[in-house]
């Protein structure tokens, strides 16, 4: 009897225990650090505002402060000094008390004149002073998807982005946990906006996913996307080097008509050479540029650079991030070599009739008394508008026109071509599964 009676309140125990924690579980959001902007430095001075007024909490105190806007100096390592906004000091406050700044009602505190959702905290590591947004992962992603993705695109394809941007975060949760936060707000992270940047589309694409993460093998995957993969997409092993099973090469149907599907971009010789240079690529004057092989997916993974002294192999990453990423779009490219002269305009008239002259590649023709003879070790120079030339030494084509499909590195999902799927009528899941192999998608 006892022995029942103790049992059952065990039990009883065990269930309260466990409603509570499943309880506790299901209403708390997870919440991450996000720096804005750049650190700063001692003595820098640096304002937010709030319709409201601001309330400083943390885990022993309340402080209130009734003031629409306040600035906050650096004194050294160890405080700080809040303002109000004719700089009259309010309070000196230590890092190691770790206030947490919230609006003091429902409102957005505005920094830099952005305003941004969650509350605010200021860090200090080795006198780098980082201005902290502390937010709910939902409420982050509404100020990311709109800085992704157009949003006016279907609402599956909004969806599949709000769900490989939440994979993402989760997955990159640590990379600046050593800096004393989660995530930045640049392209090194993911790109957030804070609420300006908000959207109702994007926001509810984030809403109707909510919780829900991409997972191979019960793991949360890197989410590695790009803009288009023009047409095909891109192993992580030829990208970053290391293998993926669900980041393979695949051929995309999807991603050939949208904006960046197809590119070109022209750079004179000079030009090229001298971005050569600003990379630690010293080479004399450019003679040719050839693509060595490419990846299963056709991006181009060795690039020889002649020059006239010697002769550089890079890789296709490196190329493109020397000619400038958003410019030079993809690794996925061709070359096509422009010269100087049109050789077809240029004829010499002698007795025996008119004669192309071929300033190519060392055939280069004097008019003799004896009729046209070539010369056997040339040396002719012009003067055009990329400067003086030396025509001899094949070093004659005076620039470079990279004919480009994609925008992006290729690994993982093309987000015009989840477009371009939710158009055709694809689900989220079935466009995440098509860019991302064998996953599965679950809270
Ligand atoms: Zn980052």
């Amino acid at each position: 009897m006892f022995n029942k009676i103790k049992k059952s309140i065990i039990l009883s125990i065990l269930i309260v225990l466990f409603l509570f924690n499943s309880e506790s579980f299901a209403s708390d959001d997870q919440f991450i650090d996000i720096r804005i902007g750049k650190a700063h430095s001692l003595n820098d001075k640096i304002s937010l505002s709030s319709k409201s007024g601001f309330i400083l909490k943390n885990t022993d105190n309340d402080i209130v402060l009734d003031l629409d806007e306040i600035h906050i100096t650096f004194v050294n390592s160890e405080f700080y000094i809040i303002n109000d906004q004719n700089y009259n000091k309010i309070i000196e406050l230590s890092f190691i008390d770790n206030y947490e700044i919230l609006p003091k009602s429902n409102d957005f505190i505005q920094y830099n004149g952005i305003p941004y959702r969650g509350s605010f905290k200021i860090y200090n590591k080795s006198n780098a002073f980082y201005i902290i947004n502390h937010i709910s992962l939902e409420e982050y992603l509404y100020g990311v998807l709109p800085k992704e993705i157009p949003t006016s695109a279907p609402i599956e394809a909004l969806k599949a982005q709000a769900i490989a941007s939440r994979t993402y975060s989760l997955k990159n949760i640590n990379k600046h946990i050593t800096e004393g936060y989660n995530l930045c707000d640049t392209t090194h992270c993911q790109v957030y906006g804070g609420q300006r940047a908000e959207n109702s589309n994007t926001n509810s694409a984030v809403d109707l996913t909510k919780n829900y993460v991409i997972y191979y093998n019960d793991s949360i995957i890197d989410a590695v996307f790009h803009s288009s993969s023009g047409g095909h997409t891109e192993s992580s092993y030829n990208v970053w080097g290391n293998r993926v099973p669900y980041l393979v090469a695949t051929p995309d149907p999807f991603s050939f008509n949208s904006p960046n599907s197809n590119w070109n971009i022209t750079f004179s010789s000079a030009v090229i050479e001298n971005s050569l240079r600003n990379n630690g690529i010293n080479i004399n004057s450019l003679v040719d540029i050839e693509i060595l092989d490419r990846t299963e997916s056709g991006r181009v993974k060795t690039i020889k650079i002649v020059s006239s002294d010697k002769t550089t192999l890079l890789s296709g990453e490196k190329f493109r991030s020397i000619m400038g990423n958003s410019n030079f779009k993809s690794t996925l490219f061709d070359i096509q070599k422009n010269q100087d002269f049109d050789t077809n305009q240029y004829s010499l008239i002698t007795e025996n009739g008119r004669t192309n002259i071929n300033f190519g590649f060392g055939k280069i023709f004097t008019l003799t008394d004896k009729g046209l003879k070539q010369v056997s070790n040339p040396s002719i120079k012009v003067l055009d508008t990329n400067g003086v030339r030396d025509l001899t030494t094949n070093n004659n084509v005076s620039s470079f026109t990279f004919i480009g499909k994609g925008y992006g590195h290729g690994v993982g999902m093309s987000q015009y071509g989840a477009i371009e799927m939710a158009k055709q009528g694809y689900s989220n899941e079935e466009i995440l599964q098509f860019y991302y192999k064998d996953v599965t998608i679950s809270k």
